[in-house]
């Protein structure tokens, strides 16, 4: 969730469904983007997207959790727009969005409070859902499924396919296998499959080639 200006650098077109050009956006070489959004889901760091003049995370009708911890985003928030967490611990808050699903904070399409939002809208990076091969299917998610439809990660190396195609086997399996796991972290929508998928894919070693082989990078 990172309103910034667009440089525009990088895209590129593809036909998409009904031979309809949809722009593309470069996600980044998959393996460095997995182990930096792996370090930002345990808290070790932010993810950085380029949004550019994106804001579909901010008007998807999402709740933002505030922890406990985070002090300089509470006080950068009116207090009346915040509330305590269901079924979280005391401290825990949301800040809800507004009758067009807003965030309250997007003023004039910027985040009015950047430099001090919230750790949720720091870690926020939609493409888990193209790691995962999935899209948000919720009606007021349909931007960011659209920009979702955008992302190709580069695979410049046998390890960046390995890697892909083992979160999108997690994937699979969650949405096959829900039970598998315990109540209390099992996923109940895409965008926790997508995060769960990312966040439990183990290093990968990549595929031996043939004798006398190389593999040539590609990108998808
Ligand atoms: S605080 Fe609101 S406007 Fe700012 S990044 Fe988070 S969701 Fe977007």
């Amino acid at each position: 969730m990172t309103p910034e200006p667009s440089t525009g650098e990088g895209q590129g077109e593809l036909e998409g469904e009904g031979g309809v050009d949809v722009d593309t956006l470069p996600a980044g070489s998959f393996s460095e983007w997995l182990g930096q959004m792996q370090a930002a889901i345990r808290g070790e760091a932010e993810s950085d997207v380029p949004c550019g003049e994106c804001t579909a995370c901010c008007t998807a009708s999402q709740f933002i959790h505030i922890g406990p911890d985070e002090l300089d985003a509470k006080a950068h928030i009116p207090a009346a727009l915040l509330f305590p967490a269901p079924r979280m611990p005391k401290g825990h808050v949301l800040m809800g969005y507004d009758e067009h699903g807003r965030c309250p904070m997007l003023i004039e399409g910027r985040c009015s409070i950047y430099a001090h939002r919230p750790r949720t809208c720091r870690t926020y990076d939609c493409r888990v859902f193209a790691a995962a091969g999935l899209e948000p299917d919720e009606a007021d998610k349909a931007l960011i499924a659209e920009r979702v439809r955008r992302w190709r990660f580069s695979h410049p190396s046998p390890q960046d396919e390995a890697a892909h195609d083992a979160v999108r086997a997690v994937a699979v399996e969650l949405i096959a296998r829900p039970d598998a796991l315990p109540l209390g972290i099992r996923p109940d929508n895409t965008t926790q499959i997508a995060v769960l998928a990312v966040e439990r894919t183990t290093a990968v070693p990549p595929p031996t080639p043939p004798s006398g082989q190389t593999d040539p990078a590609t990108d998808r």
